[in-house]
This record gives C-alpha cells, sequence and structure tokens, in this order.
C-alpha cells in the first residue's frame, strides 16, 4: 500500500490541488496540507473564503484587460494618467512591477501572454487586435512596447511596431539593460525604471 492511499482522500485532493500551482512540486504541497490541517478552523476558512473571493470579485477592465475589483480598472479610471501614452505588457505581474517603478503615468494594455508558435499561440489569441483599435480610438500619441526581453517578447514586440506603421503614433521600447531572457515582473524597480525612462523608437 503506497504513502497516498493510506490517508484520507480529502487530503490527497488538497495536495493534489496544491500542486498544480506555479513553483510548488508535490513535496511542498504536502507540506502546505499538513500545515493547513494542523492550524486552526478559523484560518483555513478564511484562506478558502479569500480564493473563492479571488474569482468572484475580480472582473477583467474591457478597456486594457487588468484585472480589477471593477470594469474600467481603477487604472483606466484615473484622471491623473496620460490616457494617450499606452503601455503594452504581456502579463499582470508585468503591470504591477512597472507600477512598483512609480515612474508611469499613463496607461496599460494587457497582452495576456506572447507570441509563441512553439506553443500555439498566435497573435489571435493575444489582445493585440483591441490594442490597435483602442490606440486609433482614443487618439494615442505613444504606445509603448514593454514585453519581455526573450524570444516571445521581441517577437511579440517586432509583430505589434509593424501594425502602426505609417500611423502618427510612437512606437517606443524599453531601453536595453533587462536581464535577457528574464521577465520583467523579476528586474529590480530602479533597472525597469531606467528601462522606461530610456526607451526609445521601436
Ligand atoms: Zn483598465
Amino acid at each position: 500500500m503506497n504513502e497516498s492511499s493510506s490517508r484520507p482522500r480529502s487530503i490527497d485532493r488538497a495536495v493534489t490541488e496544491l500542486a498544480r500551482l506555479p513553483g510548488i512540486g508535490p513535496k511542498t504541497a504536502q507540506r502546505l496540507t499538513y500545515h493547513l490541517l494542523r492550524s486552526s478552523g478559523d484560518q483555513v476558512l478564511v484562506l478558502a473564503e479569500a480564493l473563492r473571493n479571488l474569482k468572484e470579485g475580480v472582473v477583467t477592465c474591457s478597456v486594457c484587460f487588468n484585472m480589477s475589483d471593477r470594469n474600467p480598472c481603477h487604472i483606466c479610471e484615473s484622471p491623473d494618467r496620460d490616457h494617450a501614452v499606452i503601455c503594452v505588457v504581456e502579463n499582470l505581474l508585468d503591470l504591477v512591477a512597472i507600477e512598483r517603478t512609480a515612474r508611469f503615468r499613463g496607461v496599460y494594455h494587457v497582452l495576456h501572454g506572447a507570441i509563441s508558435p512553439m506553443d500555439g499561440i498566435g497573435p489571435d489569441e493575444l489582445r493585440i487586435r483591441e490594442l490597435v483599435q483602442r490606440a486609433k480610438d482614443t487618439s494615442a500619441t505613444e504606445v509603448i512596447l514593454a514585453t519581455n526581453p526573450n524570444l516571445e517578447g521581441d517577437a511579440t514586440a517586432t509583430y505589434i511596431a509593424r501594425l502602426f506603421e505609417g500611423s502618427d503614433i510612437a512606437v517606443t521600447r524599453l531601453a536595453r539593460g533587462l536581464p535577457v531572457g528574464g521577465d520583467l515582473e523579476y528586474a529590480d524597480e530602479v533597472t525597469l525604471g531606467n528601462a522606461l525612462a530610456g526607451r526609445s523608437s521601436a
């Protein structure tokens, strides 16, 4: 009899579900499960409630595709932001990373991925068409391509830049200097802030 069949099903289920999360292997999932079992009932219920609300209380912004508790999101609604400058990011965590630099006062457009033929992700799987339409509709002056400094990010930026060729909208890219192959979300605030400030024509 192996270990998993000798323990209650509910424990197995918790371990299985936790192990699906990124960065959590089976061992960590098991440790977390037994930690939750030992902790007070309240603590587990508070966590369960938080996870339930995570999906129920969060909506996708129909303007920028950020996730927020309202639509449009707080950034798209803010009168303090420059709505003519659109920063294009791959993912929500990249948006969070740029916000953390406190050096960007424009708005965002979240693609929810990058072009990756290997993974079967083409331009139509991303929010690219919406970006082009939005930039034209809102008379944007600048589109900043803040995709990740890797193969997929570069391909995505090149593809988008081409779509704006011949338009009056300036298309820029983050300055080099970000760790190549890494993700924006892991860049430190100073480096990312400098890359943003030093952006140049795409
Ligand atoms: Zn928004």
